[in-house]
């Protein structure tokens, strides 16, 4: 069961934030070749909370910003010391943020449901639930 405030943070601890879990509108993978790269890894997962769900609580972290497939800005926060991956936020969801379930303190209670630019995702990819909707690209 979700926490009254999910605690999350990055690596070495500089920077940490709050999540609202009754304000989650939603959890996915990605595998993208975006995600895959800054994560370091096969896909990134995530949650994501509108803004008023959402509280930095120490702290100040990089960010990192890039044209995302639609054209639209998206911009990935880290630590600037340990480089952990935070959270995202993109021009076409504004006051929207996307944290990374790795971020979180506990995060065994997310149960992604989608999976996104499943058209990059690699060929060894642990096999998914067979509940989680999967898209090509973006949804929509
Ligand atoms: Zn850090
Ligand atoms: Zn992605």
């Amino acid at each position: 069961m979700a926490n009254q405030v999910e605690k999350a943070g990055c690596l070495c601890g500089d920077v940490q934030f709050e999540v609202d879990p009754a304000k989650i509108v939603g959890q996915a993978h990605c595998h993208c070749r975006d995600c895959q790269r800054s994560t370091g890894s096969a896909f990134a997962s995530f949650c994501f909370v509108p803004e008023d769900g959402f509280r930095m609580t120490s702290g100040d972290p990089a960010c990192f910003e890039v044209a995302g497939e639609s054209g639209g800005k998206v911009r990935r926060s880290f630590c600037g010391r340990c480089g952990s991956q935070l959270f995202s936020r993109v021009d076409v969801m504004p006051g929207v943020y996307f944290v990374k379930a790795g971020a979180l303190e506990d995060a065994s209670w997310m149960k992604p449901a989608m999976a996104f630019w499943c058209q990059s995702a690699q060929p060894w990819t642990p096999v998914m639930a067979d509940d989680v909707a999967r898209f090509d690209r973006n949804p929509g």
